[in-house]
């Protein structure tokens, strides 16, 4: 039977296979998509140490090839369900045992939640910069949010030359001083604060956003060809939900030591509660895990 089955191949993910690998256990991550999470959809990651300015996809590769080099079993599947108790992995086509579990799966991006967001999606309104930004070359975009992710997609965008809104419901942004001044410092990008989006719309395709003003309650429009949702975050947790304590926000609800309260079920990066969500935070949670799970099967 496997040692450890690490469900999410993101950073938190492919740091406790190098750091379980290391310590002699065998490992499969099991991972939907594509290897990184969010990482592999950031443009430039700018504080992830000794690497000063890196492409996203370009990190994740670096960080699959290490733990796959090291011995770890990749395998590219959906998980349909989760035993926790069982410590057990079912896809459509059939399931994996382990004697531990590490739950990586991390976070997807929120919706906005306003009418035409649904119709709209993938034609016009996207949840991913770097993956779609290339259809909207030169074009009038919006991009709604105030976090990192927001200044980071208003940024990429204004470098693909587009004349980004950015659309954002304060008058402060959350995200970082540095990003901030550099979009405040770009000519291609026009901030709508203390604005929300009452509505997408268009006809095939997106036309247009109308806006409302949170203190007057006018309302305003944008001509936009695309619109970039980055309001945040949420914790994908559907599939352990019923069986783990999870906080308010949906996070699992475990410490430092990423111990959750199942016996042999580790809890590492975004999916959990954490004072900072951030690559290095999460690799650091890959670490503490997969040592965990050494402790848990060799003590
Ligand atoms: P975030 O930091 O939670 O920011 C979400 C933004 O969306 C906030 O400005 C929030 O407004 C706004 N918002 C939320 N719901 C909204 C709604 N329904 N309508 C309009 N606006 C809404 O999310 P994030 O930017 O995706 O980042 C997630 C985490 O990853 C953060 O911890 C972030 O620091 C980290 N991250 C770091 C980097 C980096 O270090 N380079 C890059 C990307 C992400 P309010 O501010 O008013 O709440």
């Amino acid at each position: 039977m496997t040692d450890v089955i690490i469900i999410g191949g993101g950073p938190a993910g492919l740091t406790a296979a190098i750091y379980a690998r290391r310590a002699g256990l065998s490992v499969k991550i099991i991972e939907r998509l594509a290897p990184g999470g969010q990482m592999a959809t950031t443009p430039d990651i700018e504080n992830y140490p000794a690497f000063r300015r890196v492409e996203g996809y370009k990190l994740s590769m670096e960080m699959e090839s290490h733990a796959r080099e090291l011995g770890a079993e990749i395998i590219y599947k959906d998980v349909i369900a989760i035993d926790t108790l069982k410590k057990t992995v079912k896809f459509a086509d059939g399931s994996l045992e382990a004697r531990a579990l590490i739950l990586a799966m991390g976070a997807a991006r929120r919706k906005i939640g306003c009418p035409g967001e649904k119709e709209f999606a993938g034609r016009g309104v996207s949840y991913c910069a770097t993956c779609d930004g290339a259809f909207f070359k030169g074009k009038n975009v919006a991009v709604i949010g105030g976090g990192n992710t927001a200044l980071e997609d208003a940024l990429h965008l204004a470098g693909l030359g587009c004349k980004v809104y950015l659309v954002h419901r304060r008058n402060e942004f959350r995200g970082g001083k540095i990003l901030e001044q550099s979009v405040r410092s770009n000519t291609n990008i026009e901030l709508c604060l203390g604005q929300t989006v009452a509505e997408i719309k268009g006809g095939t395709v997106v036309e247009s956003v109308a806006l409302n003003n949170v203190l007057s309650g006018e309302q305003s429009f944008l001509n936009v060809a695309g619109v970039f949702a980055a309001v945040g975050v949420e914790p994908s947790t559907g599939l352990v939900k019923n069986q783990l304590k999870l906080t308010e926000s949906g996070h699992i609800d475990c410490g430092e030591d990423c111990r959750t309260e199942i016996e042999g079920v580790f809890a590492a990066g975004d999916i959990r509660r954490k004072p900072l969500y951030q690559i290095v935070t999460a690799c650091a949670d890959g670490a503490v895990a997969a040592t965990a799970v050494g402790k848990y099967i060799f003590d």
